[in-house]
This record gives structure tokens, C-alpha cells and sequence, in this order.
């Protein structure tokens, strides 16, 4: 396990459980959970919630926890998803050591367990179509019908399910079934199948076979032939405990672990079904997996989130059977709280608007000394440049200024960040009514933003030195969507609440030139304007950043403002 990783400070009702079962003696004194992913997908932010938990349990208890692909359905599953998750995994922060295995591993066994079942007259092989046994089935308010192949015999069913095997049959000809009770008030319960047909290419068996094990009987083994001790999971399985219970029961030789559940992680303003997010991706309505809007964790991980807060996330919503969603603007926090601690200050400027200092000389480059961090000394500090011609920010300047604006107005004076103070003189026009630049003069007295006769200047702004700026694009990124709950509303289709502003690009932006080597991944705060992130696409040639999160949680601001 990674170091850096802490015992869990907020335990839950699940460190309850298994503080008890440790102190009866069940299973030894071991703790070991797994992480099963089915690789059908990227995984989410949803995902890292249980992998912080199952991992953080085996941490905390000096347990283990293995890293288990549910590869068991062929058609949706590739190798993309499985190399994918590998690395989110570690991305995190998690160490599964020698313990990577495949539900496909386990196929050969499956296929004995099964084998006993029939023995025991406790599975048979159904000729029922898949609308049949849907019919049979019943539902909430009515019983289940027995299908008529229920009661074929043991050497029957032991001949169809080795000839199902041999491919002697098409997709959906038949299924084997549990023969449990088709009354059970848990449809779960109710003969559910067990081995289907799909004549389908696995990604690590090939051809070798055409019947695949379902989820619920195939998870419940392959955590007993693990020997897994808690088997944590989300709460949409907890209808499913007792089928998990019947198979184990049934299967003696296996030992039988404890299947809990907890609420899975909603968040607001996103979608976090693997489905949802595949439609969007399929639809190119973003930019593939690793968008930078995207829950997904390669999504996330772009855009600048870093493992540390999102483990710090993880911790800090806890775990509970409560289904809830947490309000995105949490995440970000936890987002800001890590940049803040281990991000470099420098300065960029998005939208330029080009200052000539007037009384500077026009050759001259006046070095200063910037720390890269006001309150960690650790980090450093670099050399900016002032010179005759500086960008500043649009934003930070108003012709027509109300009272309170503490930025550039004609004859205001502000300061420019670890420079000088300036004051604008005169504001100059194209043709067309349009500011093209302002003529500003600076104060030689108030170098490193000193002012030693004590007078008023309220503002700081940002600059970069015009000789000395980097181009770079930037791209800044707002929620995914512009409702909380985009799922919320049956009749409308999730894509139509996508947030039309979502993606912002800005080809022309500034920034100083000791950033200029930055290389993908890397993180800054850009000062006043937000974290911002190195992109992939960025080159030497041509620098990329995303923004990762503004300073403040505007979307904070809006609704307080509306309350
Ligand atoms: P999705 O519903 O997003 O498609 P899934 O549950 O089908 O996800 P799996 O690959 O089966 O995805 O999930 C692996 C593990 O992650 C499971 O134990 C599952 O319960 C857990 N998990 C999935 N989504 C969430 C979530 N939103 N919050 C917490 N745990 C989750
Ligand atoms: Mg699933």
C-alpha cells in the first residue's frame, strides 16, 4: 500500500461490522476485500469511492485488497477499459501487489460448481425464451410460474449443459437455471439463470467458450475462491444478498464471505452510469473518455484533479446506507484545497490588453523577484520582467468605473503584481470606438508594489511583460450540465441538459515565460484567475491549459445570490 496513505480518520458502519466479526474470530482475524470492476467502461468518480473504501479497509486493517476484472460479458468488454483501469487504480494511489485476477480465471471452476448444482437437483437447464421466462417470472404483486422444463432430470440436465457447453446451441436457446422457489417475494430468487449462450470472442479465453456465468453467480464465487472476507458493494445489490447467500450455501467446499452494501456516490451537475457517459461519447457531444468535463476519473484527472483530493473527497462524505448526492461544488473544494498546497503562483493573462508605461525606457528590463508561493519558501521563487510593454487583463480595466472598482480606470492607480504601481493617463482607440491599449505612468518609488509615502492603492492586478510572454491556449471548463439531477426528469432527455458553455476556448493568452517548459499534467495557479493544468495536446511549439477550478465556487456565489 502507497505511504502516503493514512489509516481512515472517519470510520462507518462497515469498520463496525468487521470489528466485530474480528472480535468473534470469523475468518481468522483477516480482513480482505476486491475491487471488481466490470470492464465495460472508464470508470468514474463513482468508482473511486469504492475503491478508497475496499482498499482503505484492507489498509486500515492490514488486510488485503485485490483488484478483480468481472470480465464475464463478453460482448460489452475490451481491452481498452481493462488497461484503463489498471492505471486509474494507481493513479489513485492503490497497490494490489500480486493480486490481479480475472473472473475468467475462474471459468473452469464455475463450470464444476455448476456441474454440482445440477447434481444436487438445485439448477436445470430451461428451453424457455428469454420473453418466456420473463412471463413465467411474475413480478412484484404476482407469483412466478414453474417453467415446465423444471423438473427434466439430473443425466438430462447434465447431457444439455455439456452439449450448451460443446456449442451445440445457438445465443438464447437455452439457460441454465437455479432451482429455487419461482414463489419467492424476492424475484431474485425466482430460478434465476445461472450459465447463458453467447457463441462470443473473450478478450482473454477466445473461443474456448460459448456459455458465460452470470454476475450474481459468478461474483459470489470468484470472492469465495479468493477467499474475500467482506464483500463490499452498492446498495442496488442488497436484493441480491440472499441469491449471493443460496449459492454459496449450496457450494460447501467454498468458504462464504459477508456481502455489505452501501450507497453509491451521486454528484451533482454530472451523470455517472458507464451507459450515460459512453452515449455522450458515442454521440460526440464531448471529447471522448478523457474530456476534461467528464466524471471520469481519466476525465478528471485531465482537467487537473489530483489523487490526493480525491481521496480527501472520498473520506470526507463517508460511507453510509443513506442514498444521497454530494453538490460538485464539494469535490472542487477538496480540488482547491490540494492545489493550494502544492501549486506554483504564477501569472497569465487570458484576455490582454496591452499598458505602455511611458516615463519606463523603452530598452530596459527591470528583473524582480517573485515567490512562487506566499506562504511555502520551499518552493522557490523566479525572476519577472518589467518593461515598457506590459498585458493586463480586460477585465481589470474600466473606462467608466463605478465606486468600488479597485483595478484601472483613467487617472486611478493600481499595482501590478510584485512590480510597480502604474496610473492611467490616457486610454487609446481605434476607428471603430474599440480600446486598444492604455498609456500608463509607473512609480519608480513602489518597485517590489512598496508604497513608501503610505498612500492609498487598494487593487493588485496580474501582467506579463510583452517581450517576454508566452502564447498558450487556454481552456476553460464549466459543469458538464446545467441542472443538478439531468436524470431528474423521466421525459426529457438527459443530453438536452447539457451546459452549452461548458467548454470556453481562449487562443490568445499570455503567460510569463517561466512556465514555458511545461509539461502535461503539470498544475499552477495562474493568480486571481484559478488552477489550471498542463494539457496532453500541449507542446513546446504550442502550450494547452485547462482550467481545473476557478479560485472560488462561483456557482456558490449564484445561488446564494438567488436565495
Ligand atoms: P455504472 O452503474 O456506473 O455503470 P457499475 O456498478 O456497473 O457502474 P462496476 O464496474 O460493476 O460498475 O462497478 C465496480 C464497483 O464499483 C462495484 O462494486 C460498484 O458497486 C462500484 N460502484 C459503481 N458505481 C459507484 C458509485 N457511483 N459509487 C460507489 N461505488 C460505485
Ligand atoms: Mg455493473
Amino acid at each position: 500500500m502507497n505511504d502516503t496513505l493514512s489509516p481512515s480518520s472517519h470510520k462507518n458502519f462497515i469498520y463496525n461490522i468487521i470489528d466485530e466479526d474480528l472480535k468473534i474470530g470469523k475468518n481468522g482475524g483477516k480482513v480482505a476485500t476486491r475491487f471488481p470492476p466490470e470492464p465495460n467502461g472508464y470508470l468514474h468518480i463513482g468508482h473511486a469511492k469504492s475503491i478508497c473504501l475496499n482498499f482503505g479497509i484492507a489498509h486500515d486493517y492490514n488486510g488485503t485488497c485485490n483488484l478483480r476484472f468481472d470480465d464475464t460479458n463478453p460482448e460489452k468488454e475490451e481491452q481498452e477499459y481493462i488497461d484503463s483501469i489498471i492505471e486509474n487504480v494507481k493513479w489513485l494511489g492503490f497497490d494490489w501487489e500480486e493480486r490481479l485476477y480475472h473472473a475468467s480465471d475462474y471459468f473452469e471452476k464455475f463450470f464444476q460448481f455448476a456441474v454440482s448444482l445440477i447434481k444436487q437437483e438445485k439448477a436445470y437447464v430451461c428451453d424457455l425464451t428469454a420473453d418466456q421466462i420473463r412471463e413465467y417470472r411474475g413480478n412484484f404483486t404476482t407469483p412466478g410460474k414453474e417453467s415446465p422444463y423444471r423438473n427434466r432430470s439430473v443425466e438430462e440436465n447434465l447431457d444439455l449443459f455439456n452439449r450448451m457447453r460443446g456449442g451445440e446451441f445457438k445465443d438464447g436457446e437455452k439457460i441454465l437455471r437455479a432451482k429455487i422457489d419461482m414463489s419467492s417475494p424476492n424475484i431474485n430468487m425466482r430460478d434465476p439463470a445461472i450459465y447463458r449462450i453467447r457463441h462470443e470472442e473473450h478478450p482473454r479465453t477466445g473461443d474456448k467458450w460459448c456459455i458465460y456465468p452470470m454476475y450474481d453467480y459468478a461474483h459470489c464465487v470468484s470472492d469465495a475462491l479468493e477467499n474475500i472476507t467482506h464483500s463490499v458493494c452498492t446498495l442496488e445489490f442488497e436484493d441480491h444478498r440472499p441469491l449471493y447467500d443460496w449459492f454459496l450455501d449450496q457450494i460447501e467446499e467454498l468458504p462464504h464471505p459477508q456481502q455489505i452494501e452501501f450507497a453509491r456516490l451521486n454528484l451533482t451537475y454530472t451523470v455517472m452510469s458507464k451507459r450515460k457517459l459512453l452515449e455522450l461519447v458515442e454521440t460526440k457531444l464531448v471529447n471522448g473518455w478523457d474530456d476534461p468535463r467528464m466524471p471520469t476519473l481519466v476525465g478528471i484527472r485531465r482537467r487537473g484533479f489530483t489523487p490526493a483530493a480525491i481521496r480527501n473527497f472520498c473520506e470526507k462524505i463517508g460511507v453510509t446506507k443513506q442514498e444521497s448526492t454530494v453538490e460538485m461544488g464539494y469535490l472542487e473544494e477538496c480540488v482547491r484545497e490540494d492545489l493550494n498546497l502544492i501549486t506554483k503562483r504564477v501569472m497569465a493573462v487570458l484576455k490582454p490588453l496591452r499598458v505602455v508605461i511611458t516615463n519606463f525606457p523603452k530598452d530596459k528590463i527591470d528583473e524582480l523577484d517573485a515567490p512562487y508561493h506566499p506562504n511555502d519558501p520551499q518552493m522557490g521563487s523566479r525572476k519577472i520582467f518589467f518593461t515598457n510593454e506590459l498585458y493586463i487583463e480586460q477585465d481589470d480595466f474600466m473606462e467608466e468605473a463605478p465606486k468600488k472598482f479597485f483595478r484601472l480606470a483613467p487617472g486611478q492607480e493600481v499595482r501590478l503584481r510584485y512590480g510597480y504601481v502604474i496610473r492611467c493617463e490616457q486610454v487609446i482607440k481605434n476607428l471603430a470606438g474599440e480600446i486598444t491599449e492604455l498609456h500608463c505612468t509607473y512609480d519608480p518609488e513602489t518597485r517590489g508594489g512598496n508604497i513608501p509615502d503610505g498612500r492609498k492603492v487598494k487593487g493588485t492586478i496580474h501582467w506579463v511583460s510583452v517581450k517576454h510572454a508566452v502564447k498558450a491556449e487556454v481552456r476553460l471548463y464549466d459543469r458538464l450540465f446545467n441542472v443538478e439531477n439531468p436524470l431528474g426528469n423521466k421525459d426529457i432527455d438527459f443530453k438536452d441538459y447539457l451546459n452549452s458553455e461548458s467548454l470556453k476556448v481562449l487562443e490568445d493568452c499570455l503567460v510569463e515565460p517561466s512556465i514555458m517548459e511545461a509539461k502535461p499534467e503539470e498544475k499552477f495557479q495562474f493568480e486571481r484567475l484559478g488552477y489550471f493544468c498542463v494539457d496532453y495536446d500541449s507542446t513546446s511549439q504550442k502550450l494547452i491549459f485547462n482550467r481545473t477550478v476557478t479560485l472560488k465556487d462561483g456557482w456558490a456565489k449564484i445561488s446564494l445570490k438567488r436565495g
